[in-house]
């Protein structure tokens, strides 16, 4: 009978909590691209650029000209729950993609990130983390913004990159976390460029800053990324209900598909997959579309923060309404009185 040692108690290091942790935020390439891409949409970028090498498993680099951040916080930056987004005395108040500050430490936990930035008034500056060992802040040369690289992400952990799948599906997956985000953010310019080749590269995903007011931005966004086919099949949804607001473009039930791979969901900006609002969607098109058809359409809620709880969980796009009810009627009654009309339209052209 073998009998076990007492166990002991330890407090484990920063590197390895940061670890743990970046097993959460960072499950693949795409997932570091989403925080890297959030913390430049929060910093109030309008130019954002991603470059990745080998479906980002070797390369991601995100260049933005947002507000930057100053040499003397670049190791806060890289410090676990430290953040410049709330101040922790109202997490009902989120106004923001991140406010955990956990992102850049996690990705420096598991891969080799530099982050160079430079902040109005600044001088520019570099910081570099390597499996957790931080680099003291050095002089750089960039104009405004921050460039963040990551590179060999998971090198110290080969069981994760043994999950990880081809850099085909890796960079497939990228590019749809970048389009994600780009519809929420029509008048932020993207690009997507994969530079496995090296140097320049080739763009695989781009979407000019969109003009206009926010159904023409909007339209234009959708276009770029949903296809002309879609917006030229879509209905303008704008309606409001205690609120909640309801923005966005729904299809024709003749645009439907036969899986919902055109539905697209947002809550305060961010990208959600949530069955309360698909369900919704589903129950608008109820009269107007067979049980084996699913409807496309790219809807975005807005309410104050308060009324919506984000913060679930930092790798899942799930939401909480504090009224789920009111979200849900708001979605049906809009979409189903947008599909009612444009079908009167139809039958009396037809008519006349
Ligand atoms: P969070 O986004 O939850 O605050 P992160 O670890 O992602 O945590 O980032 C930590 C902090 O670093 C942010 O709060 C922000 O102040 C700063 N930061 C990160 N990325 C950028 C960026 N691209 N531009 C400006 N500041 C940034
Ligand atoms: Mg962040």
């Amino acid at each position: 009978n073998i009998s076990p040692a007492q166990p002991i108690i330890r407090q484990l290091d920063d590197a390895a909590i940061n670890r743990i942790a970046a097993g959460e935020v960072v499950e693949r390439p795409a997932s570091a691209v989403k925080e890297l891409v959030e913390n430049a949409i929060d910093a109030g970028a309008t130019r954002i650029d991603v470059a990745i090498a080998d479906g980002g498993k070797t390369l991601i680099r995100v260049t933005d000209n947002g507000c930057g951040i100053a040499p003397d916080q670049l190791p806060m930056a890289l410090s676990r729950h430290a953040t410049s987004k709330i101040d922790g005395s109202d997490l009902l108040n989120i106004h923001s993609f991140g406010f955990r500050g956990e992102a850049l430490p996690s990705l420096g936990a598991v891969g080799k990130l530099t982050i160079t930035s430079r902040a109005k008034g600044q001088d520019a500056a570099t910081i570099r983390v390597t499996g957790g060992t931080t680099d003291p802040v050095k002089p750089a040369a960039l104009n405004q913004g921050t460039v963040v690289e990551l590179r060999d992400l998971f090198y110290a952990t080969p069981a994760r990159l043994k999950f990880m799948r081809t850099d085909r599906a890796e960079s497939q997956a990228i590019g749809d976390v970048i389009k994600r985000l780009a519809m929420a953010e029509p008048w932020i310019g993207f690009t997507l460029r994969d530079v496995s080749g090296g140097s320049e590269g080739r763009v695989t995903f781009r979407a000019d800053a969109a003009s206009g007011d926010l159904f023409e931005a909007l339209h234009t966004r959708l276009t770029r990324v949903m296809g002309p086919e879609f917006t030229t099949n879509a209905l303008k949804i704008d309606a409001e209900r205690e609120g909640i607001t309801l923005t966005g473009y729904a299809a024709l039930p003749t645009y439907s598909r036969g899986a919902a791979v055109a539905q697209f969901l947002f809550v305060n900006g961010r990208p959600v997959r949530d069955k309360l609002l698909t369900g919704a969607l589903r129950g608008a098109y109820a009269d107007f579309l067979s049980r084996d058809r699913h409807p496309a359409a790219a809807l975005f809620l807005e309410c104050e923060p308060d009324r919506v709880d984000v913060n679930v969980h930092p790798a899942k796009s799930e939401v909480r309404f504090r009224e789920p009810g009111v979200a849900r009627s708001l979605i049906v009654t809009a979409v189903r009185s947008a599909l009612t009309e444009a079908g009167h339209r139809a039958s009396t052209t037809v008519a006349a």
